[in-house]
């Protein structure tokens, strides 16, 4: 691209001049039928979208590389490569054919991940959001844009953890931060980062902005004023959508402040461990969100996962949700709601398309019907009293003037688009209607022409017929055209015809083409002022479409706690998780055999329970059914048990197996450690902890020790309601010396050389590991568990006589009857150095054994 412009053909110096606006942006140029691309814009659209790269003209005595795309399938190009996170400009002809120059040319629109709002670039199952991120130290202020609901977010967090957990939730499609501001968390956003100008974060800029956005005096009405960082956030917001859009956003008009503490929180880790919304290979089948979510409206699928991802604490608004749920299983109602729900529309997005003037015509159609809708949902929701369910009742706003409007202006089965019109329909605009009748009353005229034509000059064969290049025209064979009236002026020779016009056809022909273009001008006109009536009914609609939302979510957590056999959890301000036969929501729904339910009991004389059992006993299982009934208490929904009782938990952690984080080169202990860390320093007493096998990343002693200590501290220091697996058996000793820990474990039953998983939670350590069933099991090959068979009975035979040896003589006796047991601790026994284990501990080891054997 470095070759001085002068080189270059006009059209190519009029690409060059456009290309350096959108450095960062695929410039889709428009060339007749197609949309070129050029240099690297070029290769990387061939690249991406597996699209010929050839070559037009030369640079620099090179060919320029180029490739395109064409014209009318272009949207289902950009929409692929938005998806990939690039932004496109597109450049249209935009002035009349003038010779020796290149047409004129503009870019009209730009695209990018977070600022569209078209249906083809838009997965209907997810927010799509534009973030802004302002640092000022440990301070981070998040403002985030809807674009296509019609939202903006303020809020702020302290601390990098706070700020990597709000990110993982919010999930941007563009993460703006200014050109000078560096931190770690932007490199797990490298593709979505865009950088900013620092200046675009002025506060005061940005404070005028917003007042100018919201069309309010001040900002003092959004409780926001405090929030400094936040509104400079929004300051470069607001710039960046702007210049995407070029267009006012009359549908942007709330501001909504989110504090930390109003939700159950959910760092990164967790999110991920507990597969919300996303699963652990990236996908969303088998995760909370593929059960729970059966909404029938694209909106309400949106707004469930909004819940699920941000969990609240305020049990007013929860107590709410449950009482409307209740009442809508109580009277049957859920099923009526839905089917009237699933008529509906994506009203929310659409509104944007209206507010943006990107609305197609099928867009009205779909507001068209969902208004017509309104009434019946109305008189729906008029049959109930919950609290809740009346305040969307109220919400909802039937307008039957829009309604009416809409069914008179568009036809019933509209074009994608209004380019070739047939949108507006007939009996709407008088002006209109007469444009369309004289184009189209044009065959009646033709034919009595025709008619009169053949009178006139005898010919009977003689022909009225139009075509596109040459017009209207009277077509006569060869030999007959010799002889024509001396009106009739030649227009076309064919082979065996001729083709005349006369002056009262050509004066026809002026009326009735240019009645055509007028037309679809009368009607881009009026359906542009249409889309203009509708705005200032917007921000009622979108009151509308929240209330549509939220009640497809409640519908839908009706219906699904009736069909998956959930109960309404008692929301306790007390301390307290105590579940009686809970089921894990994801695997009960995909496991072939009966789920195994579970009961659990946490308060202020149990916090922690040290969970042992044999690998695939049930573990994990156990304690994640755990936090999802946790979470799902939270979201006001119903939870998968017979009854449970859900105190006011701030946050949840996991610690739960870990894949290595290859990207930053940290290695699978080091992440265990970091998210273990992360723990201990944040989790309070009402924090539920899920801790699986911590330590495994290192050596037995350090591993042991570690989970030991991690252990002591989470149950006496920090009084957490804490779930312990642990394959470290020395960990079940902790009940004797703290109080508030439990022993609990899976139980199994081996049966002959197999091993049987009951999947019941028991009371005490476990008495056996299993490991080498469970290795049968998975298919090791049985020499392979032949000899490990025999290795572990040397192994326990060595362990055990060289701790034996260690023993003062009456202990000597005790080991023996634990070792004829077959005791698993022996196992971990044979990784142990005896030279190290002192007198002492070996006597305690005896005495754990004695205790549990
Ligand atoms: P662990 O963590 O102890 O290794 P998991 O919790 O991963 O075991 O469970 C292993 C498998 O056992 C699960 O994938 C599930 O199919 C099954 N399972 C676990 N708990 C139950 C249960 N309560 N009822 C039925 N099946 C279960």
């Amino acid at each position: 691209m470095m070759t001085l412009p002068q080189q270059h053909t006009p059209m190519m110096q009029q690409y060059l001049r456009i290309k350096a606006d959108y450095p960062d942006k695929l410039l889709f140029y428009r060339m007749g039928d197609f949309y070129e691309l050029f240099f690297e814009d070029a290769q990387k659209a061939a690249r991406l979208l597996d699209i010929t790269l050839t070559a037009r003209g030369q640079s620099a005595g090179k060919p320029i590389p180029m490739a395109g795309v064409p014209y009318h399938a272009a949207e289902t190009y950009m929409a692929r490569l938005i998806r990939q996170g690039l932004s496109i400009a597109i450049c249209e002809q935009v002035g009349a054919v003038k010779a020796g120059a290149p047409l004129e040319r503009q870019v009209v629109r730009v695209l990018t991940p977070g600022t569209v709002s078209d249906a083809a670039f838009l997965d209907e199952s997810r927010d799509n959001l534009l973030l802004a991120l302002h640092g000022e130290n440990n301070h981070y202020g998040l403002a985030v844009l809807d674009i296509s609901g019609g939202r903006i977010v303020l809020l702020e967090v302290i601390g990098d953890e706070a700020l990597s957990s709000e990110l993982a939730r919010l999930k941007p499609a563009e993460l703006l931060v200014s050109e000078d501001w560096e931190h770690a968390v932007l490199r797990e956003y490298r593709a979505e980062v865009r950088r900013r100008a620092p200046w675009e974060f002025d506060d005061e800029t940005a404070e005028r902005l917003l007042i100018t956005q919201m069309q309010t005096h001040d900002l003092k009405g959004f409780g926001c004023h405090e929030l400094s960082a936040a509104i400079a956030a929004a300051g470069c917001l607001l710039q960046y959508a702007k210049e995407t859009q070029r267009a006012a956003m009359p549908h942007v008009r709330t501001l909504h402040v989110e504090a930390r503490d109003e939700s159950l929180l959910l760092d990164a880790a967790t999110r991920r461990n507990l597969e919300i919304t996303g699963n652990l290979s990236g996908g969303d089948e088998n995760t909370l969100a593929s059960v729970v979510d059966e909404t029938r409206t694209a909106m309400g699928g949106r707004l469930l996962k909004r819940w699920l991802n941000r969990p609240l604490r305020d049990r007013a608004i929860l107590r709410a949700r449950q009482e409307s749920i209740s009442q809508l299983i109580e009277r049957h109602g859920y099923a009526t709601l839905q089917s009237l729900l699933q008529q509906t529309s994506d009203l929310e997005r659409i509104l944007a398309r209206v507010a943006l003037k990107t609305a197609r015509p099928r867009d009205l159609i779909a507001l068209r019907t969902t208004l017509g809708l309104l009434p019946s949902l109305e008189a729906e929701l008029a049959h109930y009293n919950a609290t809740r369910l009346s305040t969307l009742s109220k919400m909802i706003r039937d307008c039957p003037a829009l309604h009416d409007l809409l069914m008179r202006a568009i036809v019933e089965q509209p074009p994608v688009t209004i380019r070739d019109g047939g949108v507006i329909a007939r009996g709407f605009d008088d002006e209109l209607d007469e444009l369309l009748s004289l184009s189209e009353n044009a065959g009646d005229y033709l034919i009595q022409l025709e008619e009169r034509e053949k009178k006139r000059t005898g010919f009977s064969t003689l022909k009225v017929g139009y075509n596109r290049v040459h017009g209207y025209y009277i077509e006569i064979s060869r030999l007959q055209a010799q002889t024509v009236p001396a009106d009739y002026i030649r227009r076309q020779t064919l082979k065996n015809a001729e083709r005349f016009i006369t002056p009262e056809l050509k004066a026809f022909e002026d009326k009735a083409l240019s009645a055509r273009d007028r037309a679809l001008q009368r009607e881009k006109y009026l359906y542009d002022a249409l889309l203009d009536t509708l705005i200032p009914s917007i921000s009622d609609l979108q009151m509308t479409a929240a209330a549509l939302a939220e009640c497809d979510v409640i519908a839908n957590l009706a219906e699904r706690a009736v069909h998956l056999n959930w109960c309404c959890p008692q929301l306790m301000d007390e301390p307290s998780i105590i579940i009686k036969n809970g089921r894990h929501p994801v695997v009960e729904a995909v496991a072939e055999h009966p789920f195994v339910p579970n009961d659990v009991v946490l308060n202020t004389e149990t916090k922690m329970l040290i969970i042992t059992g044999p690998n695939m006993g049930g573990k994990s299982t156990y304690m994640r059914q755990i936090a999802l009934i946790v979470l799902l208490a939270h979201i006001g929904s119903f939870v998968p048990a017979e009854a449970a009782t859900i105190g006011n938990i701030d946050r949840i952690f996991t610690r739960i197996g870990a894949a290595d984080d290859l990207a930053s080169g940290h290695s699978t202990f080091m992440v265990e450690m970091t998210e273990t860390a992360n723990i201990l320093h944040n989790a309070t007493a009402d924090s539920l902890v899920l801790m699986d096998e911590i330590g495994r990343g290192t050596s037995t002693f350090d591993g042991l020790s570690l989970a030991f200590a991690c252990a002591h501290f989470l149950a006496e220091k920090m009084g957490a309601y804490t779930l312990f697996a642990t394959h470290y058996f020395e960990l079940t000793s902790l009940s004797d010396e703290i109080a508030t820990v439990t022993n609990i474990h899976l139980n199994a039953a081996s049966q002959g050389d197999n091993i049987i998983f009951l999947h019941k939670v028991q009371k005490g350590p476990a008495s056996q590991s299993y490991g080498i069933e469970v290795a049968q099991l998975a298919g090791v090959p049985r020499e392979v568990i032949q000899l490990a068979k025999q290795k572990l009975q040397v192994l326990e035979q060595n362990a055990y006589h060289v701790k034996a040896n260690a023993l003062p003589e009456p202990h000597q006796a005790d080991l023996f009857a634990a070792q004829e047991k077959s005791h698993p601790a022996l196992l971990l026994l044979a990784d142990i150095n005896p030279d190290q284990l002192t007198a002492k501990e070996a006597l305690d080891l005896v005495y754990a054994l004695k205790r549990l054997g």
